[in-house]
């Protein structure tokens, strides 16, 4: 079963979708040498993705570059089509963090020949997740930090204030081609720093609120590949 649970509750729920956004960051499009979004950039990535903290994510044998992209992540409370974005907020169960594992050589590969992502993206562990802290808790989710570390090294840190796309727009967008269900999962795209993991490191990301507090982290470590 792959669930997903608030803190401070004894209650899991289900995931359905795991809804990504690509390119929501300037600074991360510009390391990529991509343009600037003029809609968001979606993507997905299967439930069976999900890893917990604790977990291992194994690199897969067709790639020699898995990145690492730290991210903000939403737990959908509420179904909902077409919600408008002064409502979207309120389809928000929960905040978290997680990790766009990508396997960079495949995507840049299927990029240059226009296939999907589908492999760099949606394979099993692409997706650890943390914990949700409940929305109530959580004033404004435009002054959330992500930070990664590696190894007890930062690697990845920034602010849901630089967002492109802000969150009510990026669950409103959304909503009008994918139905958002109850226990559905939205990343909500990378701040600049991605970057190359090796066999045997240890990843940890945190939610931190405006003073750098965490609120809630899954750590996980790297297995496998051809480098191992
Ligand atoms: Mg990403």
């Amino acid at each position: 079963m792959h669930t997903v649970s608030l803190l401070g509750s004894s209650n899991s729920l289900t995931v359905g979708k795991i809804l990504c956004v690509g390119r929501n960051y300037a600074t991360h499009v510009k390391e990529m040498k991509a343009d600037l979004p003029k809609a968001p950039v979606l993507f997905l990535k299967p439930a069976t993705a999900l890893v917990h903290s604790g977990g291992v994510v194994e690199i897969p044998s067709i790639s020699s570059d898995m990145h690492h992209e730290v991210e903000m992540t939403v737990l959908v409370a509420k179904a909902g089509k077409r919600i408008p974005a002064g409502e979207a907020l309120g389809h928000v169960l929960g905040y978290g963090v997680g990790l766009d594992m990508t396997l960079r050589d495949v995507q840049s590969e299927a990029k240059k020949q226009g296939l999907p992502w589908t492999l760099a993206k949606g394979f099993d562990g692409s997706a650890p997740l943390s914990d949700f802290v409940a929305a109530g808790r959580v004033p404004d989710p435009a002054r959330l930090g992500v930070r990664l570390l590696v190894n007890g090294e930062l690697r990845q840190a920034g602010w849901t204030r630089d967002f492109i796309f802000r969150l009510a727009e990026l669950i409103s967008y959304a909503s009008n081609f994918f139905t958002l269900e109850v226990g559905d999962v939205l990343f909500t795209g990378t701040p600049e720093g991605v970057g190359p993991v090796k066999p045997r490191d240890a990843l940890r990301a945190e939610l931190v609120d405006a003073t750098g507090t965490v609120l809630t982290s899954v750590a996980i470590t790297v297995e496998g590949g051809p480098a191992s």
